[in-house]
């Protein structure tokens, strides 16, 4: 067996085990079996996807355009937001799911769809890869940058399905554009690596790549845990209610503040003193 669909099955293992225990125990309230069933109609999407709409398409792009014309590989870049974000959506189609996906719990099928999505591709790039014969002989702990680029691409399959869902039923086609967008910021420093973008050579865009990942992954836990508490302000769900040390009062932390470890300078709303305060403990 090739050593890609060794790790591409570890990385499966490792998604379900900690996607499906996230699933599992987040708080929000959602039918168990349409949840599970979110996940297994995903599976499949990114494929059809795939062989449906982006090849037939690149196909009669790269017969008007050219391969090598700038148009056509700036269109190339808009390929993955176009096509995928669409096909997370048939999931909705189920009338069952559909119901069952409401304002407290849409995060919740946001990371079914995400999980099985990912999973989806996961088995499909292992495949490509499989069919290159430099790639097809490496053993499977030669893919490190496959597994964890693979995990992180459960939350951003998501967090992008999850900016769609947010607007289920008011102007979903709002959301859509919302996910596709950022489906399509979030690839298109691969296209600037690509394209050599400013010559900057190949190992210095790599580095580029791998930090903008990181921001990436930290703005899409942001987003999820943002959409999750719609009652909470983000600045509470970072720092928690405040507890002024002169006043002795509890409140909301402003969005004005300088943070330092756990402590930030900030003004008390109560006593209008600006001081370090500490997160409250009641
Ligand atoms: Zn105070």
């Amino acid at each position: 067996m090739p050593g890609i669909y060794t790790a591409a099955l570890l990385t499966s293992l490792l998604a379900i085990a900690g996607f499906g225990t996230l699933i599992g125990k987040w708080r929000q309230p959602a039918r168990g079996r349409l949840l599970l069933a979110a996940v297994l109609i995903s599976l499949p999407l990114q494929p059809l996807a795939f062989y449906l709409l982006r090849l037939p398409l690149d196909h009669w792009l790269a017969a008007w355009l050219t391969r090598k014309s700038f148009t056509y590989q700036c269109l190339a870049s808009l390929y993955a937001p176009l096509t995928e974000e669409p096909a997370k959506l048939l999931v909705l189609l189920v009338p069952a799911i559909f119901r069952d996906i409401r304002p407290e719990n849409f995060v919740r099928y946001a990371l079914a769809i995400g999980l099985g999505f990912a999973l989806g591709e996961m088995a499909f790039i292992a495949e490509r890869v499989s069919h290159q014969p430099a790639l097809a002989k490496l053993p499977f702990y030669q893919f490190g940058g496959y597994i964890s680029e693979r995990l992180m691409t459960c939350v951003f399959h998501s967090a992008f399905v999850a900016i769609a869902l947010s607007r289920l039923r008011r102007r979903l086609w709002l959301g859509l554009l919302g996910a596709t967008a950022a489906h399509w910021a979030a690839n298109f420093p691969l296209s600037l690596m690509a394209w050599n973008v400013g010559g900057l050579g190949r190992t210095t865009w790599e580095v580029i790549v791998g930090l903008w990942l990181i921001v990436l992954l930290i703005a899409a836990v942001v987003l999820l845990i943002h959409y999750t508490s719609t009652r909470q302000s983000l600045p509470r769900l970072l720092y928690g209610l405040r507890h002024c040390p002169a006043c002795s009062t509890d409140f909301e932390p402003s969005i004005l503040a300088i943070n330092f470890g756990t402590e930030r300078y900030e003004k008390c709303p109560c006593c209008r003193k600006w001081l370090w305060t500490k997160r409250s403990i009641s």
